[in-house]
C-alpha cells in the first residue's frame, strides 16, 4: 500500500518525497480511519486527501467553503490528469446533470462540493447510490462559532458520520489554537479520530519589522530592491489608505491594484483575477482580501498598519510563500500605530471581558514588534510551540538589535507627562523636553516646568521612539476622549521612583542594506544576464500556456519547478520528468514546449554556476 501512494505522488503529482506527516495521514485514511489534520498554510494539506481518494475505491467527496478555492483546486488537479469535478452554484442545470451522471457511473476520483449543497436531501440521496472513498472537510475551522470564518452549514456536517458511518473522514485546518480544535472534534463528531499536528513554523518566511519613517517610501524601496518582479500583498487598515497607496504605487511604476469591501463586486472580482493570473501584481488591500487566496507564489506580505492580534498577523503573513520558496513578511510600525490602536480599544463599546481579551491580544502584538530576540521564537511561543534555537531568518537574528540603558530618558519622558498635567499628546511633550518656545508652550507657562529643556541630549525622533516604547510596554496610556493625550499608568511608578531600570531598542540611524532574501540561485541569476533571460523566457512560456487555457500561471508550473529546470538543464523529456512538480500528464502536455525553451541556443552560455549554487540550498 505504501508503494501505491508513493507511486501516485511520483507519477501524478511529480513530487519525490512526502512532507512531514503526509504519509502517515495518507496511510491512516487509506486504512479506513478518521483524521483531524492541523497543518500551517502551505504545509501540503490537499495531498492528504487527494492521494487516498485516488487510491481507494470510489469517489472522494471534498467539502470546501469557497467557490474560488474549489475551482482553483479542480483546475490544478485536471492539469495533473486526475478525474475531478465540482458542484456549486456557478453551474447551470445541464452541467449539474452531467456531473451527477459521471458520479453515478463511478468515473470521478474526487468531487468538490459546497456545504449547503451537500446537506440537501437530493444530494444525500445521490451519494447513497454511489461508492464513496472518503469525506474531506477542508477549512474545518469554519464550524467554530467563535472564529471569524464561521459558516452555519458546517455545523450540519455531523450528518456525514450518521448517514455514512463506514466512510472515513478527514477534517483539515490551518487554525492552530486548542479551543478551535476541540470545537471541530465535538461538532464534527471526530472523537474517535486521530489528530495529526504539524509544526506551525513557516521557515521560508522572513519576518521583518521596521520603525515607521515615511512608510510609502520605505515600502517602495522594499518592493524595488527585493521584489521587483514579484506578486505581493500590502495590507492597510482603511479603505481610503488602500486606494491612496495603490494609486501612488502605480505612479511609481508598480503594478498595484486596490481591493476592499467598498469596491463593486465586479471590480473586486476583476482585481482578484488579475492577481491570480498575472505574475507580478501587488494587491493593496484591507483584510477583506485573503481567505480563499490559494496563490502559491505570493512573495511578500507587507503591513503598513499594525494588525490587532498576533493571530491576524500570522494568518495574513501566512499567505506568503505557500510554495515553500523564500518569502517576506515585512511591516513598518510607529508611535501613531500604537496610539491609534490604544484609542480604538479605549473607545470600544464591547463588554469588559471582550475588552480585556482585545487588550491582551494587542499587548502581545506590540510585544512582538518591540522584541529584541528572535521573532520566530516569539511567534511560535505565542502559539505554544517551542523552537530549539533562533531562526537566522528574521531581522533580529540577521541584524542583532542593540539596546541602550534608557532609564534616565524614561524618567524624563514620564515626568514631563506628569508635570504638564497628563493632558497633552506626544508632539507637545517632545517640544517641552527640547525646550522650545512655541506660542502654546509660552501661553500655558510650560517653559517654567522642570522638564522644559531637560531633554536636549536626544533628537526629536529619538524621543518619539522612547514614547513609542513606553506606550508599547504599557507605562503610558492614551486617554479615552480620543484627543491623543497620554497619561501615566501604575506600571510607570517603579521607573519614576528609580526602582526599575529600562532598556530600549536602538533604532537604526539609517536603513541598513538588508541581507536580501531569496535563494542563492535566484540572487545569482538576477545578476547573470543569460540566466535572467532564460528565467524570463520560461515564465513567458508558462504565461502563454496559462492564457490559452485561462488558468493562473502557477497551475501550469510553480516557480520552484521553473527554478529547478534552470538548475538542472534537462535536455530530454526523461530528464525533464525527474524535476519536482512534473508528473506524467504535465510532462506529456508541456514537456516539449519547455524543452524547446531550455535547449535554445540563446540561453546556453553558462548556467553552471547557477546549478552549483542551487544544489546546496
Ligand atoms: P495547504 O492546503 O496546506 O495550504 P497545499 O496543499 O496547497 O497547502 O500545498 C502547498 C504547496 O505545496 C502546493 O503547491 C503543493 O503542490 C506543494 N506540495 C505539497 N506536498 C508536497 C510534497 N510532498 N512535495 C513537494 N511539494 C508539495
Ligand atoms: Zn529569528
Amino acid at each position: 500500500m505504501h508503494s501505491q501512494s508513493h507511486h501516485i505522488l511520483n507519477t501524478v503529482f511529480g513530487y519525490h518525497e512526502f512532507r512531514g506527516e503526509q504519509q502517515a495521514i495518507i496511510e491512516h485514511l487509506i486504512s479506513g480511519q478518521d483524521a483531524l489534520v492541523l497543518m500551517p498554510t502551505g504545509g501540503g494539506k490537499s495531498l492528504c486527501f487527494q492521494i487516498p481518494a485516488i487510491v481507494r475505491e470510489g469517489t472522494g467527496i471534498v467539502v470546501s467553503p469557497l467557490i474560488a478555492l474549489m475551482q482553483d483546486q479542480v483546475s490544478a488537479l485536471r492539469q495533473q490528469g486526475v478525474a475531478v469535478a465540482f458542484l456549486n452554484s456557478t453551474l447551470d442545470f445541464a452541467a449539474v446533470r452531467e456531473i451527477e451522471q459521471q458520479l453515478l457511473r463511478g468515473e470521478l476520483d474526487l468531487l468538490y462540493i459546497a456545504p449547503e449543497r451537500l446537506c440537501q436531501e437530493r444530494t444525500l440521496q445521490l451519494l447513497h447510490q454511489v461508492d464513496i472513498s472518503l469525506f474531506a472537510i477542508d477549512e474545518a475551522h469554519c464550524v467554530s462559532q467563535w472564529g471569524h470564518d464561521f459558516r452555519p452549514e458546517y455545523i450540519k456536517l455531523s450528518l456525514l458520520h450518521e448517514q455514512f458511518p463506514r466512510v472515513p473522514r478527514i477534517a483539515l485546518t490551518a487554525t492552530a489554537d486548542a479551543s478551535t480544535r476541540n470545537e471541530i472534534i465535538q461538532r464534527l463528531d471526530l472523537l474517535q479520530s486521530r489528530t495529526f499536528i504539524s509544526s506551525f513554523d513557516r521557515p521560508n518566511i522572513r519576518y521583518r519589522v521596521k520603525e515607521k519613517n515615511n512608510p510609502r517610501k520605505q515600502l517602495l524601496a522594499f518592493i524595488k530592491s527585493d521584489h521587483a518582479q514579484d506578486a505581493g500583498i500590502v495590507y492597510c487598515l482603511s479603505r481610503k489608505k488602500v486606494e491612496d497607496t495603490a494609486a501612488w504605487l502605480q505612479t511609481q511604476g508598480i503594478q498595484a491594484l486596490p481591493y476592499h469591501a467598498g469596491l463593486s463586486a465586479q471590480l473586486r472580482q476583476q482585481h482578484q483575477q488579475a492577481f491570480l493570473q498575472q505574475d507580478a501584481i501587488v494587491m493593496v488591500a484591507t483584510i477583506a482580501f485573503g481567505m480563499g487566496i490559494d496563490k502559491p507564489d505570493v512573495r511578500f506580505v507587507a503591513h503598513l498598519d499594525l494588525p490587532k492580534s498576533i493571530e491576524s498577523y500570522y494568518q495574513e503573513t501566512g499567505r506568503a510563500g505557500r510554495d515553500g520558496q523564500p518569502a517576506d513578511a515585512w511591516m513598518v510600525y510607529g508611535l501613531q500605530d500604537v496610539i491609534l490602536l490604544r484609542q480604538i480599544m479605549a473607545g470600544s463599546q464591547a463588554n469588559e471581558q471582550v475588552k480585556r481579551n482585545e487588550h491582551a491580544k494587542l499587548e502581545s502584538m506590540l510585544g512582538f514588534c518591540e522584541i529584541t530576540s528572535c521573532r520566530r521564537v516569539g511567534l511560535l511561543n505565542y502559539f505554544g510551540e517551542q523552537l530549539e534555537r533562533k531562526c537566522d531568518n528574521c531581522d533580529n537574528c540577521l541584524e542583532p538589535v542593540e539596546t541602550w540603558d534608557g532609564t534616565l530618558a524614561a524618567q524624563k519622558a514620564l515626568s514631563c507627562v506628569f508635570r504638564t498635567g497628563q493632558r497633552f499628546g506626544v508632539n507637545y511633550l517632545i517640544d517641552v523636553l527640547l525646550g522650545k518656545n512655541t506660542p502654546r508652550i509660552l501661553q500655558l507657562g510650560h517653559d517654567k516646568v522642570s522638564t522644559w529643556g531637560l531633554g536636549i541630549e536626544l533628537k526629536d525622533t529619538q524621543w518619539r521612539s522612547v514614547y513609542r516604547q513606553l506606550m508599547a510596554r504599557g507605562l503610558l496610556a492614551v486617554d479615552e476622549g480620543g484627543h491623543g493625550s497620554i497619561k501615566l499608568t501604575e506600571k510607570s511608578r517603579p521607573v519614576l521612583q528609580g526602582k526599575e531600570a529600562i532598556y530600549f531598542r536602538k533604532e537604526m540611524a539609517k536603513e541598513r542594506a538588508s541581507a536580501k532574501p531569496g535563494s542563492k540561485a535566484k540572487q545569482q541569476f538576477q545578476q547573470d544576464p543569460t540566466a535572467r533571460a532564460l528565467w524570463d523566457a520560461l515564465r513567458a512560456k508558462r504565461k502563454q500556456l496559462a492564457d490559452e487555457q485561462e488558468v493562473p500561471a502557477y497551475v501550469i508550473f510553480h516557480d520552484a519547478t521553473l527554478m529547478e529546470m534552470m538548475a538542472e538543464h534537462p535536455a530530454t523529456l526523461q530528464e525533464l520528468g525527474k524535476i519536482s512538480g512534473i508528473g506524467a500528464t504535465k510532462l506529456e502536455k508541456y514537456g516539449e514546449d519547455f524543452l524547446t525553451v531550455l535547449t535554445a541556443d540563446d540561453y546556453q552560455s553558462d548556467g553552471s554556476s547557477v546549478a552549483e549554487q542551487h544544489s546546496d540550498t
